[in-house]
C-alpha cells in the first residue's frame, strides 16, 4: 500500500484526492492530513481515513482534539506542518494554495518524499530552489495541474532533443468573450464564473485574467526544463485536450478527457500505473467541435507579464507571484477592481530589485518585501466605487 500525506486536505484538490483514494482504498493508506481552517471537514476525514496525525490552524485545535479524542490520531497546529511533511511516506500531495504551500513542499522534498504537486505557486515563486533540491534528493515531482499532467503523460525528458513546442491549452476563463472595459472593472462575482472547471477561488480568479495560464507557463518551464519560447498557449474552450507537445518529426501528442481534476489526481497517485478515478472516458459521438484560438494579450496582459518575468529571472517570478497573491486577496475583499490586479503586478515587477532566492530565508525576504510594497501600492489605489 502507498502511504500518502495530503497537505491541504479540505480544499478542492484535497477532497478530490480523498475521493480517488476512497475508490481505491486497497491501494492507499492515508498517513497525515493537513488542513487550514475547515475543522468540521478535517474531523470527518480523520474519522474516515484514520491517519497517524492531522494538523490544523491553532484557532481550531481544541475542537479537533476533542472530536478525535480516543482515536489515537495525533493533532497538531500549523507550526508542525513542516515536520509532518518531512515524515517519510511514498507520496506527499502538495495542495495548499499559494506561497504558504512552499515551506512544507520544500521540507517534504528535503526528506526524500516524492511529491504530487497541485500547488503551482511553489514552483512559480521558488522553482530554481525546488528543482535543484528535488534533483539533489532524487525526488520525483509529479504534476497534478491538469495541463502539466497532460504533458507528463505524453512526453518524457529523454525526448527533449525532438521537442518543438509544449502547447498549454486554456479554456479562456470567465472573461474570454468580454470586452476590455468589462474586464478592467469586473468584480468578484464575475470572475468566479468559470465555464468548465470546478476549482478553488484563487485559481478561478487567476484563470479569468489568464494569469493562471502565465503561472502555468512558468510551471512548465521548471517541470520540463524548457524555455519560455518553447511554450505556447492556445485557447481551447471545450477543455477536452488538456495540453499537447509538438515534436520535430511532425507529431503532436495530446492528452484528452472530460475536465475533471480527479483524472490528473489519480494519475499522480498511481503513476506509473493507472487506476479508477470515477471519471468517464470521452464519448466522441456526443462531442461537439473542438476549437483553438490565439489568446488576446491586450485583454489579458497577465500572460505576457508572467512570460517576461520568467525570461528576466533574478527573482522576478517570486515578485510576480507574491504581488499577484496579495492583489487577488484584495480583489476578493472588494478593495480593488479586476484590472488592478495585473497593474499592481506590473508595477511591483518594475520597482523591486531582486535576485533569484537560493533558500527559504532568501525567498521569505523577497516575498515579504514584495508583500509590504504591494500593500503600500494598494492603499494608493482609489477604485472610485464601493
Ligand atoms: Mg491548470
Amino acid at each position: 500500500m502507498k502511504k500518502i500525506t495530503i497537505l491541504g486536505s479540505t480544499g478542492s484538490i484535497g477532497t478530490q484526492t480523498l475521493d480517488v483514494i476512497a475508490s481505491n482504498i486497497e491501494l492507499f493508506k492515508v498517513e497525515h492530513l493537513v488542513a487550514g481552517n475547515n475543522a468540521d471537514l478535517l474531523i470527518e476525514q480523520a474519522l474516515k481515513f484514520k491517519p497517524k496525525s492531522v494538523a490544523i490552524n491553532n484557532l481550531h485545535i481544541d475542537k479537533v482534539k476533542s472530536n478525535l479524542d480516543g482515536t489515537g490520531i495525533d493533532v497538531f497546529d500549523e507550526t508542525k506542518i513542516d515536520m509532518i511533511a518531512s515524515d517519510n511516506v511514498d507520496l506527499v500531495v502538495g495542495a495548499i494554495t499559494g506561497s504558504s504551500g512552499l515551506s512544507p513542499v520544500y521540507n517534504a522534498i528535503k526528506s526524500g518524499n516524492d511529491i504530487a504537486l497541485a500547488n503551482k505557486e511553489s514552483l512559480v515563486c521558488a522553482g530554481d530552489m525546488i528543482m535543484k533540491l528535488a534533483n539533489k534528493h532524487k525526488v520525483k515531482i509529479i504534476p497534478i495541474d491538469s495541463e502539466h499532467s497532460a504533458i507528463f503523460q505524453v512526453y518524457s525528458k529523454q525526448q527533449k532533443s525532438g521537442l518543438e513546442k509544449i502547447i498549454l491549452t486554456a479554456s479562456g476563463g470567465a472573461f474570454v468573450d468580454k470586452d476590455i472595459n468589462f474586464i478592467k472593472t469586473a468584480k468578484l462575482q464575475d470572475a468566479l464564473k468559470h465555464p468548465n472547471w470546478s476549482m478553488g477561488q484563487k485559481v478561478t480568479i487567476d484563470s479569468a485574467g489568464l494569469m493562471n495560464k502565465g503561472l502555468e507557463v512558468i510551471e512548465a518551464c521548471y517541470l520540463f526544463d524548457v524555455k519560455v519560447k518553447d511554450v505556447d498557449v492556445v485557447i481551447h474552450r471545450q477543455s477536452i485536450i488538456h495540453s499537447m507537445v509538438s515534436m520535430k518529426d511532425g507529431s503532436t501528442l495530446a492528452q484528452m478527457g472530460y475536465p475533471d481534476m480527479k483524472t490528473p489526481i489519480a494519475y499522480a497517485l498511481s503513476y506509473p500505473k493507472r487506476i479508477y478515478s470515477g471519471v468517464n472516458t470521452l464519448n466522441f459521438y456526443e462531442m461537439n467541435n473542438l476549437t483553438f484560438e490565439k489568446p488576446d494579450l491586450k485583454k489579458f496582459p497577465a500572460l505576457q507579464l508572467c512570460k517576461n518575468s520568467m525570461e528576466d529571472g533574478n527573482g522576478k517570478p517570486t515578485i510576480l507571484n507574491a504581488s499577484n497573491e496579495l492583489a487577488v486577496e484584495q480583489f476578493i475583499k472588494g478593495n480593488i477592481l479586476f484590472g488592478n490586479i495585473s497593474e499592481i503586478v506590473e508595477s511591483m515587477l518594475s520597482i523591486i530589485n531582486s535576485k533569484t532566492p537560493n533558500d527559504l530565508q532568501e525567498f521569505n525576504e523577497l516575498h515579504n518585501e514584495t508583500i509590504t510594497k504591494t500593500k503600500e501600492y494598494v492603499k494608493s489605489i482609489n477604485i472610485g466605487n464601493s
